[in-house]
């Protein structure tokens, strides 16, 4: 029984932005490592609790070098870094199961905190055949993609709303009330990480109610972007999309995998 264990930074515990700035510029980055650390680290040990085989710990906030490792119960295996050739770096159609830890409502979702998709500075808003999706959709369809399923997520309530809207019987931890984009009344630290082991594990002895999410392919992928340049360059070159709006492209997907 082998799971991976995706993490963020934005959604966990007793973290928020700073104004006008994403996470990487807020006052409480290095806390918002460390509890992605502690946060991961007790949904790993839920899922050995359950019996486990292997662990992956996929580190992957812009950058990719967030956690402390050394910190991670020692059973785990750590993805880190940039560079794969695909989101969820190990995966494949033998792991039993993936979790988000961290993770954050899409773009477009009211109060929730640093909600965005991929980057607040360059996206406005992305969409999948005409439904719109956040980081949480994406990475659980690639997860769907290799017949895996979304099995439990940690996250603001927002988040943890958007991920039942999405994953059929997923478990959920909220970590913190969103009040906005920098604001939240969060559960205690420590209170958050005994939760998470606790869901984790529940959620990996029932792995049965569980399905693997997924678009139907092909699709279509529609991206809104900040800035009209980027539209611009987005929609010329090798894998140029077709231009809906002076800053939406969209592009026509045999599957997810051609772009994520
Ligand atoms: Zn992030």
């Amino acid at each position: 029984m082998k799971f991976i264990v995706a993490v963020d930074c934005e959604g966990v515990a007793a973290t928020v932005g700073s104004p006008g700035a994403s996470l990487n510029e807020s006052r409480d980055l290095k806390f918002a490592q460390l509890q992605a650390t502690r946060e991961a680290d007790a949904c790993a040990k839920g899922f050995f609790d359950a019996g486990a085989d292997q662990v992956i710990v996929w580190d992957n906030h812009g950058g990719s070098l967030n956690l402390h490792y050394d910190l991670l119960d020692e059973r785990c295996d750590i993805a880190l870094g940039v560079g794969f050739t695909h989101r969820f770096p190990g995966l494949d159609s033998s792991f039993a199961g993936v979790a988000f830890i961290g993770y954050h409502a899409m773009d477009n979702t009211e109060d929730a905190v640093m909600c965005h998709t991929f980057s607040s500075a360059t996206y406005q808003s992305m969409k999948i055949n005409e439904t719109q999706v956040g980081e949480l959709a994406i990475d659980g369809a690639v997860a769907g993609s290799h017949d895996v399923p979304v099995v439990f997520v940690a996250s603001d309530d927002k988040g943890t709303a958007e991920a039942q809207s999405f994953f059929e019987n997923v478990a959920t931890v909220t970590t913190k009330e969103a009040l906005g984009w920098n604001a939240a009344i969060s559960k205690h630290p420590q209170r958050a990480i005994a939760e998470i082991r606790a869901g984790a594990k529940a959620a990996a002895e029932r792995l049965d109610v569980f399905a693997p999410f997924r678009f139907i392919e092909p699709l279509s992928l529609e991206i809104r972007y900040k800035r009209i340049e980027a539209a611009q360059s987005a929609s010329r070159g090798l894998k140029a999309g077709e231009r809906t709006d002076p800053y939406t492209v969209r592009w026509l997907l045999d599957s997810l995998a051609d772009y994520f």
